[in-house]
């Protein structure tokens, strides 16, 4: 089986998919994006596929450590975004070719249920609220949305006060009948997102997203309230880590979402 061609998809406002067909029929499907640069990495998924035209799909590992190491610079989210869409896809294709869902392939079925929650949209406390009581009816019972807008390095007990309003409109309308996280989208420098993190702590958040940038996990320890204070929220870091250096603190992504790549370069990253 030879890779014949890779065709990119755009799919509004901010998504993008990868076909990549072969010679026998079989074509596989990836997922190479990153937010808000979509074409970016379009190019880079187009650049890096030239090498792939005429391959042998199967020989996964084979074609993405060339991919990886071929080129004199490596890593960083827009490479690696466009070669994870690239694996995805060699993945979709083998399990097509071999007859058997790709799970079979990395190790077997682990669950048979899994917990979800919904996406909130919106800043204003009363607009949370009057969404989370829609999603409610639809069956939801966990949720997540945004901790705050963008945070000065220091700023004032009002823009604190804003970002509480939320939270506590949701748990004041709710009380313990819906779990939620709270995304601060690495907005936060480290000063204020101490703050904030002591503060959110009596609304019990299941976690919170990007308290700080990943590439700032250092200051986990100095954010993150003391252990004391037993329902500290666990704080999930690793959604932007593309990299093997950008992830150098495993133990703060106990409730990540996602593998993450680490110094053997996992062709699964
Ligand atoms: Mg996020």
């Amino acid at each position: 089986m030879k890779i014949r061609r890779l065709t990119t998809y755009h799919a509004p406002p901010r998504w993008l998919f990868l076909k990549v067909e072969t010679d026998e029929g079989i074509a596989g499907w990836g997922e190479p994006v990153v937010e808000g640069r979509s074409r970016t990495v379009e190019a880079a998924v187009h650049e890096l596929g030239e090498y792939l035209i005429g391959r042998d799909p199967s020989r996964i590992n084979d074609l993405w450590q060339t991919l990886y190491r071929g080129g004199f610079y490596r890593g960083g989210p827009v490479l690696m975004s466009a070669i994870a869409g690239i694996d995805q896809a060699l993945w979709d294709i083998k399990g097509k070719a071999l007859g058997v869902p790709v799970y079979e392939l990395l190790g077997g079925l682990v669950r048979d249920r899994m917990k979800t929650y919904r996406w909130v949209g919106g800043d204003r406390p009363a607009e949370l609220v009057e969404q989370i009581r829609g999603y409610l009816a639809q069956g939801f019972d966990t949720f997540k949305f945004n901790g705050t807008e963008e945070m000065r390095l220091v700023d004032s007990p009002r823009a604190i006060d804003s970002a509480l309003a939320k939270v506590a409109a949701v748990r004041e309308a709710f009380g313990d009948t819906v779990d939620f996280g709270i995304d601060f989208h690495g907005r936060v420098g480290a000063p204020m997102a101490r703050v904030l993190l002591r503060e959110m702590e009596p609304y019990k958040p299941l976690f919170v997203e990007e308290p700080v940038l990943p590439e700032q996990a250092e200051y986990y320890p100095r954010a993150l309230p003391r252990p004391a204070r037993s329902h500290s929220p666990p704080a999930s870091a690793c959604i932007r880590a593309s990299s093997s250096s950008a992830c150098s603190r495993p133990a703060a992504c106990r409730s990540c979402n996602r593998t993450c790549p680490t110094p053997a370069a996992s062709p699964n990253a």
